[in-house]
């Protein structure tokens, strides 16, 4: 097995005491040492946030991508070669904000890459600002009379756009966490799990005296994850006092790299190359 201390890096982490990204980071960690990965076997995907830092101290191949795009890179990296274990994290608003728009296009493509989404309903590295996981009337630095929109729902938006795997977990209960990404990263297919994770500085409503009485396991009931009415029934069910994490739904389907012809063959990382020659192609663009 490879050692849990061998995905550190030399770095400590900078987050404030207390932050749910702690418990998102040792998740992660476990994770990859319940799967027996190797550094060299993870790439993984940041955007820019408070969860983008993360980059710096988990020791896997990265690529710190920018605001809102780290699904498109995860895509193309997995597409190059997919037989890496491709994990792409965002915070709720880069990934759920400028980065909406990838999110429903990679949950209907189905490429086999697990996206963790950091929600801390807040946009903490800049201080405090709703995010697009703020509920209505929240008072911010930027809405000081209350937020007016209501909020994204990441999970029923993940279930009806073709994601295979919609998950909730808490960072606060982090060996909970840590097998549900075991089981997203087992899972063949785009894989979600939106992750509570609060944000202490800027965010102290939703913090773990919020969360702790009201969280409750999916696994505890009769969920059937098989079933996308009773799966969407719980994700959109947020007047309730409890709020449930787990396995929300889980479906076979064909992936984006099994359904391509060039992409069955093998990754196109091991295409030979040495002997292509372009310069037909470049000559008739510059004569076009
Ligand atoms: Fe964590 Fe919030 Fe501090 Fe960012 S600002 S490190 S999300 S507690």
């Amino acid at each position: 097995m490879v050692d849990y201390q061998e995905y550190n890096t030399y770095q400590k982490p900078s987050w404030c005491p207390g932050c749910g990204n702690f418990g998102i980071w040792y998740a992660l960690k476990t994770a990859f040492h319940e799967l027996n990965l190797k550094n060299h076997e993870v790439t993984m995907v940041f955007g820019i946030g408070c969860s983008g830092n993360l980059s710096n101290f988990i020791k896997v191949y990265g690529f710190h991508s920018i605001h809102g795009r780290t699904l498109p890179v995860a895509s193309g990296i997995k597409l190059a070669n997919h037989s890496l274990n491709v994990i792409a994290t965002s915070g709720d608003g880069d990934g759920l904000g400028i980065g909406l728009g990838h999110f429903i296009h990679t949950c209907r493509r189905n490429i086999d890459i697990t996206y963790i989404i950091h929600d801390n309903r807040i946009y903490g590295l800049t201080t405090g600002q709703t995010s697009p996981t703020s509920p209505k009337g929240i008072k911010t630095k930027s809405t000081p009379f209350g937020a007016i929109e209501v909020p994204v729902n990441p999970l029923a938006l993940a279930i009806i756009s073709g994601a295979t795997f919609v998950a909730r977990g808490y960072s606060g209960e982090i060996d909970h966490l840590a097998g549900l990404i075991t089981k997203a990263v087992r899972h063949k297919g785009f894989s979600v799990i939106d992750v509570l994770q609060p944000c202490v500085s800027f965010n102290p409503q939703f913090s773990y005296p919020f969360y702790n009485p009201r969280v409750y396991r999916l696994e505890d009931t009769n969920h059937d994850p098989g079933h996308m009415e009773e799966a969407l029934k719980l994700a959109t069910d947020t007047g309730s006092d409890r709020i449930p994490i787990g396995v929300f739904y889980q479906k076979e389907r064909e992936t984006y790299e099994e359904a391509s012809e060039e992409l069955k063959a093998g990754p196109l990382i091991n295409d030979e190359i040495d002997n292509i020659d372009i310069s037909p192609l470049l000559e008739r663009i510059l004569n076009s």
